[in-house]
């Protein structure tokens, strides 16, 4: 078994470069990509890999669709950005078109997923304070453990991961932490009349696609409702069809109070993200007081617009219903000792590895890599697979064989 893995001349000469002048904040395989189409990737060495991580979602349409590339390079020739100062003549046309397309008043356009999630809960404290009543810096905010909302310093504030928190405190106040699937627990915490919101993933990705109970998420939406809170969803990662329906929310017709979205947004191509709320909501952000240079500028408005609309055209929820469930079978005919856990929705799947090894995740890694299939091990012992939702039938089977040709290297 390997924990190391050989690589070209070429290949060093790149991952030279990143270790020595980036900043060691990633632990990446160490593969340097240089193509992407569809659901493959290309090395500096041309060598082809599925790719089963997407960019950790964001490249649900595939590798540089050719139709989001085509307006991408068409608006990049005209006008890329405007800032907020002014008014472009794709920002108007984007908040039509994404405010009809989930079905809320309103959108406020932002760049990376963690801003989106920044500028969810700003809005919720100015909603708790405005319309709610509660008395001005007393609100609170319900997230679960094993949360994965991103990197700033008060989202990090209510991690529960020590590698996310050690030394970068004094946190921010204001979160309240209960254990995840845990209706009781949200019950108890909701008794709290300074709770103002309930900030959730519909499934936990980051920590290992943790799939809540049947029930949990439209449970937790009525307690929330009963209670007068709103309810947070945080999509970024497991919406826009990436679980089998447009929104993981949509499994059980839950419909969130403030829907958060990014990622897959723009198919890859570059940082968009937004977050979607009713009036009631939205109108408490008034001009000055929240924003980002780069949020809705006509650039990302257009690729965003046309990122939506092949989610539909290609049908990719449908497709990622049906082959993530061919999937999860599939593995399990495997019937390999090393997994004791095979878990997901749509096509956002984990496996658990069952090894003495601590390492054996990402020697498995490594081996799938050899064998033309790039996946990441995520907290230790699992391994995400999420393939870009364009992939098909015979693919997902050729990746189920590469999965177990590789798992031999656990025996
Ligand atoms: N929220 C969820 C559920 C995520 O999975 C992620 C990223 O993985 C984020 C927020 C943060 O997004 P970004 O890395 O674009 O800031």
């Amino acid at each position: 078994m390997t924990s190391s893995m050989q690589v070209s001349e070429k290949t060093n000469y790149y991952l030279a470069l990143e270790e020595q002048y980036g900043a060691h904040n990633y632990h990446p395989l160490p593969v340097v990509l240089e193509k992407g189409e569809g659901v493959f990737l290309w090395d500096v060495d041309g060598k082809k890999y599925y790719d089963f991580l997407s960019g950790y979602s964001a490249v649900n349409q595939g590798h540089c669709h050719p139709e989001i590339v085509d307006v991408f390079i068409e608006q990049s020739k005209k006008l890329t950005l405007t800032s907020r100062a002014f008014h472009s003549d794709q920002l108007g046309e984007y908040a039509k078109f994404i405010t009809a397309y989930f079905g809320y008043d309103k959108v406020l356009p932002m760049n990376t997923g963690v801003e989106a999630v920044e500028t969810a809960i700003k809005l919720c404290r100015k909603w708790a304070y405005e319309v709610k009543g509660i008395k001005e810096g007393q609100s609170k905010i319900i997230v679960c453990e094993g949360n994965f909302h991103g990197r700033t310093t008060t989202v990090i504030s209510f991690s529960s991961d020590p590698a996310a928190k050690k030394n970068f405190g004094p946190y921010t106040p204001g979160f309240i932490t209960i254990p995840y699937n845990d209706l009781p627990a949200l019950e108890a915490a909701l008794q709290d009349n300074t709770v103002a919101g309930f900030l959730v993933e519909p499934i936990q990705g980051e920590a290992g696609v943790f799939v809540p109970d049947d029930g949990y998420l439209s449970a937790a939406k009525e307690l929330c409702s009963q209670a007068g809170v709103l309810f947070i969803g945080d999509e970024i990662q497991t919406g826009l069809c990436r679980t089998g329906r447009m929104l993981c929310c949509d499994h059980e017709e839950v419909r969130a109070d403030i829907l958060i979205l990014g990622k897959a947004l723009s198919g890859g191509m570059l940082p968009v993200s937004a977050v979607l709320a009713d009036d009631e909501i939205m109108m408490t952000i008034k001009p000055g007081e929240h924003g980002s240079t780069y949020g809705g500028n006509p650039l990302a408005c257009k690729v965003a617009m046309k990122a939506l609309e092949v989610l539909k055209t290609g049908d990719l929820a449908q497709n990622a219903s049906r082959l993530g469930r061919l999937f999860r079978e599939e593995l399990g005919k495997i019937g390999s000792k090393h997994i004791s856990i095979i878990r997901g929705k749509g096509l956002l799947n984990a496996i658990v590895i069952n090894h003495p090894n601590p390492d054996a995740a990402w020697d498995l890694c490594l081996t799938l890599a050899h064998n033309g299939m790039l996946a990441k091990p995520t907290h230790g012992d699992k391994i995400r697979f999420a393939p870009p939702l364009v992939i098909n039938e015979e693919q997902i089977m050729d990746c189920v064989g590469i999965i177990q040709k590789s798992l031999r290297v656990l025996d």
